[in-house]
């Protein structure tokens, strides 16, 4: 991609309303903009980088036998009126009428329709086990959003749904998911804490959240030392993660007698990432729905429910990737892997080492973006340092004419002079 067709609007400034860093930088190096409060458009280079956090979502989620679907974003009330939750989900939930009256409501969540979806068209224990998920826009209208797609009003979700006949299925379904969450978390180059959540009323549930740990966060944990030494790698992770005590603040107050000793307890703040949740036969039961069990009895399968928040990932990886100057995209979702500076533009020496290097590298399949604008190099090398990209190959008169180019890497600062063909050796 070339600067001058793609539309990167950096500003100089943060603007004021923009509280922590990665809202901050996400505006400054025009990745998002805010079209009405907590609503984004994802601008062309926020928009790679969103694709590339769900793929890795996705990978994970097709890893753990997930089926995807996609299920629409605006729902009919009549679906919650079934489950009860119509009247019980409060102000969150943006509602409308249809031009002939009809409730209708965007959806903040899909464990009715998907419930109904297949529920509708399973009849046996055969039919089960099953985990279902999609990757959708949900609404919810945030008394505060902030923090810009962190805590954004429409936001991206990763939502996964699973149908057991039994406890031991459940239980199943629900550890495959912690560990897609474990792999995920860690494939976008995240720590990721797993928190023991509240269960809510239905009592014998399993619930986790997953943090990750950025002073910016907007909830405090508890957690015992010893879980920072279990690596994901680890074929017990799993089983270690959830015996090891991690409570959120108001949790944690609630335990009479923490087992951890005072000095291996560490407080951090953390970002809510995804949350997984054992909830059973709330919703097959509550909406009517059975299935013929092994002795051809009648059994509401058990289900668990799985989210990601995969805009608010876009904002808690750039919270956990950045420095003064900017941006440092991870390899895996930086929205080009190389930018190409061209000190010159116009000159045609420049010029022509330019879109000989720019023309190699989409040959070889990688992703450069070229800063072909007439501008300075100052501003040029500013503007990449910003929005992050791994690698700067920077194209000048003197190098052209000693057959050399500079090669900058971001994260590290490291610069060299290569011929052309090192230098593509070293960023593919
Ligand atoms: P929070 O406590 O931050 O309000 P939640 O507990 O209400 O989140 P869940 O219902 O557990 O959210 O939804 C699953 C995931 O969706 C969350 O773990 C989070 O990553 C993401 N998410 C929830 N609300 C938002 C939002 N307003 N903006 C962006 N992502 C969100
Ligand atoms: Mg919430
Ligand atoms: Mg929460
Ligand atoms: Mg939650």
């Amino acid at each position: 991609m070339r600067m001058t067709q793609t539309f990167v609007p950096v500003l100089k400034e943060s603007p004021a309303d923009a509280e922590i860093i990665s809202h901050k930088l996400a505006l400054r190096a025009g990745l998002i903009r805010q079209t009405a409060a907590g609503i984004y458009a994802w601008l062309p280079l926020g928009f790679r980088v969103l694709k590339k956090i769900e793929a890795i979502v996705r990978r994970e989620q097709d890893r753990a036998g997930g089926a995807e679907l996609l299920m629409p974003t605006v729902q009919s009330a009549d679906l919650w009126q079934r489950s009860g939750r119509y009247d019980a989900y409060g102000p969150e939930m943006l509602r409308f009428e249809d031009r002939h009256g009809r409730n209708m409501l965007y959806g903040p969540t899909n464990e009715e329709m998907l419930t109904e979806l297949f529920m509708s068209a399973a009849a046996s224990y055969r039919d089960l086990p099953k985990m279902f998920y999609h990757i959708q826009w949900k609404f919810r209208d945030e008394r505060r959003p902030r923090f810009g797609v962190m805590r954004g009003r429409e936001f991206l979700m990763k939502d996964a749904y699973s149908f057991d006949v039994d406890e031991e299925g459940l239980r199943r379904s629900y550890d495959s998911q912690f560990e897609a969450y474990l792999r995920t978390f860690a494939a976008l180059g995240l720590k990721a804490v797993p928190v023991r959540a509240p269960t809510g009323p239905i009592g014998g549930d399993l619930s986790h959240e997953f943090h990750v740990l950025a002073d910016t966060g907007e909830s405090a944990i508890y957690y015992d030392a010893a879980l920072e030494d279990i690596s994901i790698d680890d074929p017990e992770a799993v089983a270690k993660l959830s015996a090891t005590y991690a409570m959120e603040e108001e949790e944690h107050e609630k335990v009479a007698d923490c087992p951890v000793p005072a000095d291996r307890l560490l407080k951090r703040r953390g970002i809510e990432v995804g949350h997984i949740f054992a909830f059973g036969s709330k919703y097959t039961n509550g909406m009517g729905y059975s299935v013929q069990g092994r002795d051809g009895e009648q059994v509401h399968p058990l289900m668990g429910s799985y989210g990601i928040g995969v805009s608010r990932l876009f904002g808690a990886i750039i919270e956990a990737c950045h420095d003064e100057a900017g941006i440092v995209w991870p390899r895996q979702v930086a929205p080009y892997q190389v930018g190409i500076i061209n000190l010159r533009q116009g000159d045609e020496a420049c010029d022509a080492a330019c879109e000989q290097l720019y023309g190699q590298l989409t040959d070889a399949g990688v992703e450069a973006l070229y800063d072909d604008r007439n501008d300075r190099g100052g501003a040029k090398f500013a503007t990449m340092d910003l929005i992050g990209l791994p690698w700067q190959l920077i194209v000048g008169p003197k190098g052209v004419s000693a057959g050399t180019i500079e090669v900058k890497n971001r994260a590290t600062g490291e610069r060299a002079d290569l011929s052309p063909e090192d230098a593509l050796a070293r960023v593919a």
